[in-house]
């Protein structure tokens, strides 16, 4: 898709660098992947003397700072949002690959680090004025077709109601918390973090097999104009309100993970992650389609991103792959998901 393009899916590849074990285990061979970020290519390596060619979006590579994967991949998308569109980012890939280090790293060490979600609640913070706006978020699992509050683990089983004549999509029953700095952001996504784990540990499930999904709602009102006189006006005109709401989403691993396990309850989070997985593809390819017919109603993942995926809202996919010749078929797969969206 084009760049900022309401109605398209932007399409961007970040490639990891090697971890240590993938040094020393996989020295001897090349990565499996080569990118070309100049000119948005990437080749798969087939086999020694063979390679495929694919174009994204943007190619990032395992040199890109977190700085750079923010503005290519979210900003124009945020910035849509503080101008009352909605919007949603989202991160697919192997387990392992980076999704979180791209979505939800917090960067207490270091804030160079700093993901996606952090980056654009400060820049949110920073374009809003807190005395007129205001900013609210929610952070939800979706977990074998259930939407659990990660802000309330009581809550465990959130409807998700649409409108039927706005198409606006809202979730009554989550919590809501309105953000008034960068601190209090944080603390509510290492809460969020902290009740996923529980959660996940109590279902005997790990968080790769669930998406993680952070809503955050800012709603700006905007002084009208008043010609001049501002005294001879007797009556303001009500101030006009905009509401724009980003959905960040960090996907369930996309890895067959039936080959993984192969207990009862490992299989029935297989099937669950490849419907929504495979309703997000259909969505993504009829909008890249231009189809008339989106599949939103498919899984509760796709019912979810409804209203801030196409039409007018903006939208950004970012696939993370690993260099290590040893995942080339997951590689291959993730690369399929991403150029069928182009
Ligand atoms: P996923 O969420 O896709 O399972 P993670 O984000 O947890 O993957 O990343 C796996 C590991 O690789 C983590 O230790 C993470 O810090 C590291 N990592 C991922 N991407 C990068 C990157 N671009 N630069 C440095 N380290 C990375
Ligand atoms: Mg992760």
């Amino acid at each position: 898709g084009d760049s900022g393009v309401p109605g398209r899916v932007r399409v961007a590849v970040r490639l990891r660098p090697r971890n240590g074990e993938e040094m020393i285990a996989d020295a001897d061979f090349a990565d499996c992947v080569e990118l070309q970020p100049e000119v948005k290519r990437l080749k798969l390596r087939k086999n020694n003397w063979d390679t495929d060619t694919f174009e994204f979006d943007e190619v990032l590579t395992e040199y890109a700072s977190q700085k750079r994967v923010y503005e290519v991949v979210a900003k124009p998308v945020v910035e849509g949002v503080l101008d009352g569109y909605n919007g949603t980012i989202m991160a697919y890939g192997q387990t392992g690959t980076g999704k979180t280090y791209t979505l939800g790293q917090l960067g207490e060490e270091d804030v160079a680090d700093r993901g996606i979600m952090v980056r654009a609640m400060e820049d949110i913070l920073a374009q809003v004025s807190l005395e007129t706006d205001s900013i609210s978020v929610s952070y939800l699992q979706l977990y074998m077709e259930t939407v659990q509050d990660l802000l309330d683990p009581a809550n465990d089983n959130i409807a998700i109601v649409e409108d039927p004549k706005s198409g606006d999509v809202s979730l009554p029953g989550a919590t809501l918390v309105e953000i008034r700095d960068q601190h209090s952001f944080l603390e509510l996504l290492q809460l969020g973090e902290a009740h996923r784990f529980a959660a996940n540990t109590k279902l005997n499930t790990e968080s790769s097999r669930s998406h993680a999904i952070l809503m955050v709602h800012v709603r700006r009102s905007l002084k009208t104009e008043s010609n001049g006189n501002s005294h001879m006006t007797k009556s303001l005109k009500p101030p006009l309100v905009r509401k724009g709401k980003l959905v960040v989403v960090d996907l369930a691993g996309s890895e067959r993970i039936s080959k993984s396990g192969s207990e009862g309850h490992t299989l029935e989070e297989a099937k669950s992650i490849n419907l929504s997985l495979s309703a997000l593809g259909k969505c993504i390819n009829a909008l890249a389609e231009n189809s008339s017919h989106v599949p939103f109603r498919d899984s509760k993942l796709t019912r979810l991103l409804r209203d801030s995926f196409g039409g007018t809202a903006r939208t950004s996919l970012v696939i993370t792959i690993g260099p290590s010749p040893r995942h080339r078929g997951e590689t291959t797969s993730t690369i399929m998901f991403g150029q069928r969206a182009m």
